[in-house]
């Protein structure tokens, strides 16, 4: 896969000639030390790839992409994630946003639940942007979505996901059986905080339609968690030649 990919959103690609921001004439020009009519392959975070040529990069400012033809649809992952995961300390939050985006989620629901300790600085912005470098440096063509901070209860009562999950360490059924009851379609993964879900939490996620799911004896720190499922979700069913969704 080529290094010299970058992320230019979709509606910018589409005017043919795409203007370079500051730090994306950066990137190309002063880290990867490209120069004019040197090949570049943007993706559009919508699943789309496009050839590109780069233009201007003498000049301070007016470097440039042109856009060769109308791109094509890049090969997109097999499983449809959605993570809802707790807020914890930022750094934590940062490495689950950068891991997940690799392992092929695509979206990410940072909820406040009772037991969550608020802590402030990172933010949906920050997560975004390492959403969009981890698409660029793992060679995804879409962005995982990251959502707006949400209260736990309303991201469970908006699920739509055909499988819901809560992993929850007081028991549950296990993993191996809740996926032999799964028909295919998409996949909501719930993880609660460090001190964990309440059992009032516990009832209003079964209720919503998700299932308590055991990752077995051993407590796992909250950003164990979601990428642990997520790899063993890929290796069952994603990229690794699953069929389900
Ligand atoms: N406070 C809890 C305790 O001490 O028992 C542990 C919470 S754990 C650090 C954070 C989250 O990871 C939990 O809310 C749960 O969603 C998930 N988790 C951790 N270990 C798990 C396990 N063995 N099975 C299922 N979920 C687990």
């Amino acid at each position: 896969m080529s290094k010299r990919r970058i992320f230019i959103p979709e509606q910018r690609v589409k005017a043919g000639e795409v203007e370079l921001l500051r730090p994306e004439a950066k990137h190309l020009v002063t880290v990867l030390g490209l120069r004019d009519g040197d090949r570049v392959v943007v993706f559009d975070g919508e699943g789309r790839e496009y050839d590109a040529t780069l233009r201007n990069t003498g000049r301070c400012k007016g470097a440039a992409l042109r856009i060769e033809g109308p791109g094509r649809k890049a090969e997109g992952g097999a499983l449809d994630v959605t993570l809802i995961v707790a807020l914890i300390k930022n750094r934590n939050f940062d490495l689950v946003v950068r891991k997940a985006a690799e392992l092929g989620a695509a979206r990410l629901v940072p909820v406040v639940t009772e037991r969550t300790v608020k802590e402030a600085g990172a933010g949906v912005s920050r997560w975004r942007k390492i959403s969009a470098e981890a698409s660029r440096q793992c060679g995804r063509a879409d962005v995982m979505d990251v959502a707006e901070v949400t209260q736990f209860g309303s991201a469970i009562a908006s699920c739509t996901g055909s499988l819901r999950l809560m992993a929850w360490e007081g028991g549950g059924t296990t993993l191996a059986e809740s996926l032999r009851a799964w028909a295919g379609g998409s996949i909501s993964i719930a993880v609660g905080p460090e001190g964990g879900f309440t059992h009032g939490e516990v009832a209003a996620a079964r209720a919503a339609g998700f299932v308590p799911v055991t990752l077995g004896p051993r407590i796992l720190r909250t950003e164990t968690v979601p990428l642990a499922l997520l790899a063993i979700m890929q290796y069952v069913f994603g990229d690794l030649g699953g069929t389900k969704t």
